[in-house]
Parts: structure tokens; sequence; C-alpha cells
């Protein structure tokens, strides 16, 4: 198949790139740069600097058969200050690229969603019938792309799937020596940032809430291997049906708290992770897991690396 991937500099995007690639597909790769890297694009993908509004050229110079949507703004923080940019970048972005897509007779896509979607809910694990309150405006523009593309797929025939990730971590190392991986300037997720403090690169990792209706204290999550990840992405391609919209949560279905994570950190890396207790971050519910038997119903997906996999992939990656 020849697949546009957007947002393929990104984490997620570069891994899939990597991951399609291997499989045989063609791929090219468009992507502003804007938090992305070239040198994260894999070399056999053909690469174009172009954001998301200006991709008729592409669509029209390749006869593309699907499209692997990533280019987003994703820093939940940044957009509770920012609404505007998640509105444009995610919202607006996104429709003119599904115009862009139908004037060139494109009709096969597949959405990087989000957890965020769903917002706080009472009870887990969550599938994907649960009610959508997103508790900011990055969830909220996820979920606008998720409400746009089931009224496409009835209208025009797109087949379309909305993937909705729980937290991604891990790394993925190629046999040939060559890594994909995270490398955001502005780092907010757990694992990368534990690394960090393990590696006496930072100060101290800050717990955020300690007083969380949870085991421990500390909130649980429900992580995911971008390696798995990557493979879910492969199958939904061929898995999307023309005219449908389909949801598909993408997490392991077990939860784990902060204080595991950070567990997990000192025995994969041997090394003690400097913490601090801090008050909780707004916005962060207390307990989010996936329901993934749809993932197996519809892609037969299932997740196949574990917490530890994901914090030693990560860890050598930030090591290379
Ligand atoms: N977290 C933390 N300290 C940090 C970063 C994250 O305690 O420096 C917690 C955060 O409150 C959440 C979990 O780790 O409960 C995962 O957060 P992350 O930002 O990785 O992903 P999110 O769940 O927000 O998508």
């Amino acid at each position: 198949m020849r697949v546009l991937v957007t947002g393929g500099a990104g984490y997620i995007g570069s891994v899939v790139t990597a991951e399609l690639l291997a499989r045989g597909h063609d791929v090219i790769v468009v992507d502003d740069l804007s938090t992305g890297h070239a040198d994260a694009v894999a070399p056999e993908a053909r690469f174009h600097r172009a954001g998301v509004t200006q991709l008729s050229d592409v669509l029209g110079d390749w006869s593309v058969d699907a499209v692997l949507h990533f280019a987003a703004k994703s820093l939940v923080s940044e957009s509770v200050q920012h609404p505007a940019r998640y509105w444009h970048n995610n919202v607006t972005g996104t429709i003119a690229l599904l115009d862009a897509m139908r004037a060139h007779g494109v009709d096969r896509i597949v959405f990087s969603s989000s957890a965020a979607t769903y917002g706080d809910v009472s009870d887990m694990p969550i599938y994907e019938d649960a009610p959508t309150r997103p508790t900011s405006p990055y969830g909220a523009s996820k979920l606008a792309v998720d409400l746009a593309l089931a009224d496409y797929a009835r209208a025009y025939g797109l087949a379309a799937v909305s993937l909705r990730y729980f937290n991604v971590a891990g790394a993925l190392h190629q046999p040939d020596g060559r890594s994909y991986g995270e490398r955001h300037a502005t780092e907010t997720h757990l694992i990368p940032l534990a690394l960090r403090a393990a590696a006496g690169d930072s100060e101290p990792l800050s717990i955020f809430g300690t007083d969380y209706p949870t085991p421990d204290g500390t909130c649980v999550r429900d992580y995911i291997h971008v390696v798995d990840l990557a493979d879910a992405h492969v199958r939904a391609l061929t898995a999307a049906i023309a005219g449908e919209h389909q949801i598909v949560n993408l997490g392991s279905g077990s939860g784990y708290s902060v204080r595991q994570v950070l567990q997990a950190v000192r025995a994969v890396t041997g090394l003690s992770v400097p913490v601090r207790d801090a008050s909780r971050r707004p916005g962060d519910p207390a307990r989010l897991v996936a329901a993934n038997t749809r993932a197996l119903a519809l892609l037969d997906w299932r997740p196949t690396r574990g917490l530890d996999a994901m914090v030693s992939d990560a860890w050598a990656f930030t090591r290379r």
C-alpha cells in the first residue's frame, strides 16, 4: 500500500513509518517540523516538509491509498492556555486534510485519537462507548475530529478508524541498528522524565499527587509499547471499512501507578530515581485503564510488550 503519514517526524509517526517500511509498504511522510525531527524519518520514506493544510499537491502527485494522520499538537497544559492553537491545528487542519483527500479520491484514514476524549470516567475499564467529556482543549480537539470522521464516513463513504491511545511509551530498535523514539523538546511524560531523573540529567521527578483514591495514592495509567501501537496502526489500515467510522481503544487493559512505574525504572536501570512529592496536576483523573476487547475483535490485536520492555527500550534510546 502507498501510505501518507502526517506527523511522521514525530515520536509515534516515526515509529509507525519505520514499521510500515519494514513490512514492505511505500511511505510518504509530511511534517512541518514544528516539533518533529527530520532525522527521525526513515531514509527509505519520501519526505515533504509541509503542514496538513498544504497537502493537495502531495495527494495529487502520488496515488496514495491511505492516510495515517498523526500531525497534531499534543500538550494538554498548553491546550488549556492556548486553545486556539489546538482548535486550528488539530481540528481545522484535519478538516482541510479530509477535504483534500476527498478531492483526490483518497478514501481511507487511520486517525491518532486519544483516551483524553473520555475525560474523567468513573467506570473502569473504559469501553469505546463510554461518555466523552474531555477535560482539556486537547481532548476536545481529538473528539471533534472523531465526530467529523463519523460524518464523513457516513456521507462520503470514507473508511475511517480512530485509535484512542492510552499512555504510549518505549522505542523501536531495529535489527539494522537504527532506533526511533521519543525526543520531545518539551517533555511532560512520566517514563522519559523518570529516566532523565535516574540519569541525573534533571531535577528530581515530581510525583503529581500522592492522595488519590488508588492503592498507593498515586495515579494509575494504562501503558502501551509504541511498537505494539504501531502494529495496531498497520492492522487498522486494512481493517477500515468504506462508509464506517470505527473507534478502537489501544491499551493493555492493566493499570500501573506512578510509584509502580518508578519501581520499573529502578529495576531496569539499576539506578535510584530521585523524587519529590508534589501537588496534583490539574485535570489528571485518578485512574485510566482501557478495555481492549474491541482491538482484539476488530484488529486481531493484543499487546505483546510489558512495562519493563517499555522502560528498557526507552532507556536504550535515551542512552544512544
Ligand atoms: N506524572 C508525574 N510526574 C511527572 C509526569 C507525570 O507524577 O513529572 C504522572 C501524571 O500525573 C500521570 C502519570 O504520571 O498520573 C502519567 O502522566 P503522563 O504525562 O506521562 O501521561 P498522561 O496520563 O497525562 O497522558
